[in-house]
């Protein structure tokens, strides 16, 4: 079994924990997991992303609103973001980006990508203030997510990094972690792999985005931080340099240093 497993990347306030959240928690505490940071993505679930980190020891927030969130943000929303940013648990602002998938050949319009851009720049800013990492979801926005981290840099990571392997090694070029996850398990993983590869450890982040991303041996069930064992076992595997405990210790101390956890 692992140790000092960190899972900087999950959603336990989600409902399909709702009947036994603490009881996942408590146990995968018991089971090598040293902490998670839930994320939220909009106001109500960085609210109670926060409220999570108050009852469990091991559990951290990050507070945002999500790029797919941005269009009908309620009136008030940055005040109220950044007022769950003072909070002592909330160590990221996320997550935040932009979101330009096709759903059935249809993505965002013009003016619902200009939102995003205008929801995301602004909690760039609120970060930047406070001196928050951010945590980035980016789904096929790569050249914008880049365009508007240069005009407001800032410590941060992307989160679920999944896109082409020149994409990620521009993103480390900038300063960035990736977050690597279960998808490195599942058999298109390819262009991930490249990347895991040949990416220095001090910059990369464990994470299951829980309970969305269960590794490809679990998969259709509800993902848990636990699954970033097998995370750790093919990172091993594909590097060959380092075992599955060095992939959880290195990614340990990043988070340490990243989110100061
Ligand atoms: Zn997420």
């Amino acid at each position: 079994m692992l140790h000092s497993i960190f899972d900087v990347h999950t959603h336990y306030d989600e409902t399909v924990f709702d009947a036994d959240r603490a009881e996942v928690l408590e146990s995968e505490r018991a089971s090598g997991v040293c902490g998670v940071i839930n994320s939220g993505s909009s106001v109500p679930s960085s609210r109670r992303s926060i409220d999570l980190a108050h009852q469990f020891g091991h559990v951290y927030a990050s507070v945002g609103v999500f790029p797919l969130e941005a269009y009908d943000v309620p009136e008030g929303w940055l005040e109220q973001i950044a007022g769950l940013a003072r909070d002592s648990r909330c160590v990221a602002v996320g997550e935040i980006g932009l979101d330009y998938h096709l759903e059935d050949g249809v993505g965002p319009s013009e003016a619902q990508q200009e939102s995003q851009k205008h929801v995301f720049c602004a909690q760039l800013s609120l970060a930047r203030e406070r001196g928050l990492p951010v945590v980035i979801h980016d789904r096929d926005a790569d050249e914008d997510t880049i365009a508007l981290l240069r005009e407001q840099p800032c410590p941060g990571m992307i989160h679920r990094f999944f896109s082409r392997a020149e994409y990620g090694f521009r993103l480390l070029e900038m300063g960035l972690s990736l977050g690597i996850g279960p998808a490195i398990t599942y058999p298109d993983a390819g262009e991930l792999i490249r990347v895991v590869r040949e990416m220095p450890l001090d910059r990369l982040l464990l994470e299951t985005d829980a309970p969305f991303l269960p590794s490809a041996r679990f998969a259709g069930q509800r993902a848990t931080s636990l699954m970033i064992g097998d995370v750790c076992e093919t990172i091993a595997r594909v590097r060959g340099d380092v075992d599955a405990q060095q992939v959880a210790q290195a990614a340990r101390e990043n988070t340490r240093r990243m989110f100061g956890v």
